[in-house]
């Protein structure tokens, strides 16, 4: 399994408390828990790289693309999505993280601004199993706690997910559809809410775990690719037109 985890890099670059928790960036401390789950080709990219670093090259050799973003959605060039699109729809997994929700890709994708209610108060998020039959959810507790979150709220403007794997409540009293997987043409998105930029999330080992079982979910079928074909030769004979 070939991963690339993307990261736009800013908080990290621009705010010493995000330093603090991340000092060699969010997208090293995934990949970190990524190998800890015994994946072995994972490698990082980041905004201020040329095209992303997500060249045509780099998302050929993808099998599943993780995408933490949030400041700077607008410097994300509308090329470089496109080209991420394609992939997903020719079966690339993506995996779009926290903050991600407002990314261009995550908009084209679900065909909306997936609009939500937030609270940066520091406050405990509970992530219930809601399908426990589902991949993502292998190995995991019926819950688990992160004890330092910001709060996301519904309604979450996203269309129905294809499954529901993660409910979160917090301790505000709000709850939110965190674990949601999509199928686009023949690639899979898995969103996964946690990961606020000053709080460790990503060395929590429940959050590691699923984002590992997401990864293993995502991974590309062999199934048909999605094109557009004028079919003027039938599979039968049809009868003949008046
Ligand atoms: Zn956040």
């Amino acid at each position: 399994m070939r991963i690339t985890v993307w990261n736009e890099g800013r908080h990290e670059q621009k705010n010493e408390k995000v330093k603090a928790v991340y000092p060699t960036g969010i997208h090293s401390v995934i990949a970190d828990g990524l190998r800890e789950h015994g994946f072995t080709e994972v490698r990082t990219a980041t905004l201020d790289e040329p095209e992303h670093g997500l060249t045509a090259d780099v998302l050929a050799a993808t099998d599943v693309l993780l995408w933490w973003g949030h400041m700077a959605h607008g410097d994300v060039k509308d090329e470089i999505v496109e080209r991420v699109y394609q992939r997903v729809m020719d079966g690339m997994g993506l995996i779009v993280l926290h903050s991600g929700h407002h990314s261009k890709i995550f908009k084209k994708l679900m065909g909306v601004n997936a609009d939500l209610k937030w609270r940066e108060a520091n406050e405990k998020e509970r992530l219930w199993v809601v399908n426990p039959a589902h991949p993502i959810a292998d190995g995991l507790p019926d819950y688990f706690e992160l004890p330092h979150e910001e709060m996301y709220g519904e309604p979450f403007g996203i269309p129905e997910p294809d499954s529901l794997v993660l409910v979160s409540w917090f301790q505000g009293g709000e709850i939110f559809r965190s674990g949601c997987c999509f199928y686009r043409g023949r690639g899979k998105v898995f969103y996964f809410r946690p990961g606020h930029e000053t709080f460790p999330t990503y060395y929590d080992k429940n959050v590691r775990h699923v984002i590992a079982n997401g990864v293993r979910w995502a991974a590309p079928t062999n199934g048909p690719r999605v094109w557009v074909e004028n079919r003027t030769v039938p599979l039968e004979p049809l009868p003949d037109a008046e």
